[in-house]
């Protein structure tokens, strides 16, 4: 079966895993440290706090801004749960922004419509949360634009986009946001197992993260409030959870960050020779923003038929042994949010845009082989695309 995505891992990561085994210390430590200052320094950040997933990164990242009950987060309907679920975890509220169907990215024109009516309602939101869908950034000078305006926080999420550039620089480099976070599930950009970091030119952010990431102890004696009765004593200062990454997976993760660059051109080059095989099939490719360089997470097609033409064409392929997947279920729709008072026709653009969309194999490690075994199966679950007049023309 050739997945829609997976890792690539090589002897230097297995190596840089083994090399931690056989030393003292396995969980957060030096190498911890190491791996946030390659991350900064790869996004162009001042600082980088690593966590045990992109999920945690978010939650840490809501948290560490004071976002709790009676506060409001909007974000993209078309993400994974998690992007939405960190307001409920901190106990406020999620809203959602419709997309632009050309990039599958938060439609900053409805955010802008949306930010006016929540304005005159008294109910604007302290986070906005936009998605870097498929690895493509968000149009982020309009966000922080608006940001300035109406003054909320902005939270990237890059789970999709580390590697991507916008305005050429790297996605990560916080220069119109609060924070951005990653993760490093074996699907994304690079990986570290499970894993996330939350990246930011806010020291101070940076710190809460890295407390709350550990129980919300502290060791510094800079940030004790009582008397330190030895040297053995820390302070739990605030309510927080074991979200560390280990040393095993930092290692693997400073390894990973070194090939980046090359992982991102072969997605690159994968997605350049789908445009141009797939150009007369009846589907719509990825469209390419201005201002961003995409990290090619995933390269989403959509059918012109709609639903029932997706499920024929995703059922073809797997009989063909070809991975495919949704990307994604609108988040408004799953029962935990339906019954918080959101329904279909919400947000109809994200709506329309899942019913069709389907995500093609996009590795680093995906053969030309393969890649023509994509094609084919594709061109072959989709009505040929004859000579203009169709039947007419065939007699
Ligand atoms: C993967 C992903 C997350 C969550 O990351 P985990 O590391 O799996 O917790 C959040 N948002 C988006 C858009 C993602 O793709």
């Amino acid at each position: 079966m050739i997945p829609y995505s997976t890792q690539t891992i090589n002897d230097d990561d297995v190596e840089a895993a083994i090399q931690v085994l056989r030393h003292e210390w396995l969980t957060q430590g030096e190498r911890v440290d190491r791996f946030e200052t390659d991350l900064a320094s790869y996004c162009g950040a001042e600082q980088a706090a690593a966590v045990s997933s992109g999920s945690a990164a978010l939650h840490l990242a809501c948290l560490a801004m004071d976002f709790g009950p009676g506060d409001v987060l909007w974000t993209s309907p078309l993400t994974f749960a998690s992007t939405a679920n960190c307001a409920m975890h901190c106990g406020g509220s999620v809203d959602f922004v419709d997309i632009d169907p050309a990039t599958g990215n938060l439609s900053v024109a409805d955010l802008e419509r949306r930010l006016e009516e929540a304005g005159q309602k008294g109910r604007l939101p302290k986070i906005v949360i936009p998605v870097h869908y498929g690895g493509q950034s968000c149009d982020m000078a309009a966000i922080a634009g608006l940001a300035r305006q109406y003054g909320f926080r902005v939270v990237e999420d890059a789970a999709h986009a580390l590697g991507g550039r916008y305005r050429s620089r790297p996605v990560g480099s916080c220069a119109y946001s609060d924070c951005t976070i990653f993760s490093f599930h074996p699907v994304k950009s690079i990986t570290t197992g499970e894993g996330g970091a939350v990246v930011t030119n806010d020291a101070e952010l940076a710190a809460r993260v890295r407390r709350l990431r550990s129980h919300g102890i502290t060791r510094e004696p800079d940030g004790f409030s009582g008397e330190a009765s030895g040297p053995w004593y820390y302070e739990q200062a605030e309510l927080g959870f074991n979200y560390r990454l280990t040393d095993i997976q930092a290692a693997l993760g400073s390894s990973q960050l070194k090939r980046l660059d090359g992982f991102v051109a072969a997605r690159r080059g994968l997605a350049q020779v789908y445009d141009r095989e797939l150009a007369d099939l009846p589907l719509s490719r990825p469209e390419s923003a201005v201002d961003a360089e995409s990290s090619w997470h995933l390269y989403p097609v959509r059918f012109p038929e709609g639903a029932h033409q997706r499920r024929a064409v995703f059922e073809g392929l797997r009989d063909a042994g070809i991975g495919t997947q949704v990307h994604y279920l609108p988040v408004h729709l799953h029962p935990y949010y339906r019954e918080r008072g959101f329904s279909p026709g919400d947000f109809p653009q994200a709506e329309a845009f899942s019913s069709s969309v389907l995500s093609l194999p996009l590795f680093p490690g995906l053969t030309s082989g393969q890649q023509a075994r994509v094609v084919d199966a594709l061109a072959g679950n989709l009505p040929t695309p004859g000579p203009s007049g169709g039947l007419h023309s065939t007699v």
